[in-house]
């Protein structure tokens, strides 16, 4: 990310929240984004994510710039080489944990090229659910999950697609301390067993001190280390 800036407008009156954000991600790493509510972290995730586009700067993924792709371009990016996970998880609650899952490759195929690959596409999505510990949670609808069940179920979705990148916004924001680790530890896992690179956006020091560097957002702009840590 260089020199991004992302201005919220209501009417006359103009929020600037991000006034020039500069940071680097190397593949494999897993890096902690902390600041205080409303320093504007999920905006910076979004816009990494290409849900939303910044106002100036630009933002490059594998040396492609990806700020100003067109709709079409943010949606492959999505769903091949960028997951995501929330706080609230976002399951669909009528699907099962394994439904949740492969409910990304159903969107995107067609009906005829789903069912061809379908064996192939069950095999990675119970293979993932053991990987994040639900290998037992199969059949279970979201309701019957608990709230670290649940993020594994996201976090198994995000990565069917065989993403090379993780954002993750608040993902233990809704548990409790224990869950929370379990969580970081199944990240830190996926980070080291599979090179998987994460983002993660949290307000905890202590998920934040799991990661390998945090970056520091304050007043619209990554803070220098030594600023941080004032
Ligand atoms: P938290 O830790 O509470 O999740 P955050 O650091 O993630 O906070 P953001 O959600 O990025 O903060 O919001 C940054 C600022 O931008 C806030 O002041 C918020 O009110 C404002 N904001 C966020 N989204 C919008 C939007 N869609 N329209 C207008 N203002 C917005
Ligand atoms: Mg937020």
């Amino acid at each position: 990310a260089s020199g991004v800036r992302k201005v919220y407008s209501k009417g006359e009156v103009k929020l600037p929240v991000l006034k020039g954000v500069d940071f680097n991600v190397a593949p494999g790493e897993l890096v902690s984004i902390v600041g205080q509510s409303g320093s504007g972290k999920s905006t910076l995730l979004h816009l990494l994510g290409t849900l939303d586009r910044p106002d100036g700067g630009e933002i490059y993924f594998e040396g492609n710039r990806i700020d100003n792709l067109a709709a079409a371009g943010r949606d492959i990016l999505r769903n091949r080489h960028i997951g995501l996970i929330f706080q609230f998880y976002h399951l669909l609650p009528e699907l099962t944990t394994i439904e949740n899952v492969l409910a990304p490759v159903m969107i995107r195929h067609s009906v005829l090229s789903y069912w061809a690959k379908r064996r192939e596409y069950q095999e990675r999505a119970k293979a993932l659910l053991e990987t994040v510990g639900l290998g037992h949670r199969l059949n279970h609808k979201p309701r019957e999950l608990s709230g670290g069940e649940m993020q594994r179920t996201a976090i198994a979705r995000a990565l069917i697609s065989e993403p090379q990148l993780l954002l993750a916004d608040e993902p233990t924001g809704n548990l409790d301390r224990q869950t929370g680790d379990e969580i970081l530890e199944v990240l830190r896992r996926l980070n080291a067993e599979q090179n998987l690179t994460i983002v993660m956006v949290t307000h905890d020091p202590n998920i934040a001190a799991g990661a390998d560097r945090t970056v520091h957002l304050a007043e619209g702009r990554v803070q220098a280390a030594s600023q941080a840590a004032a």
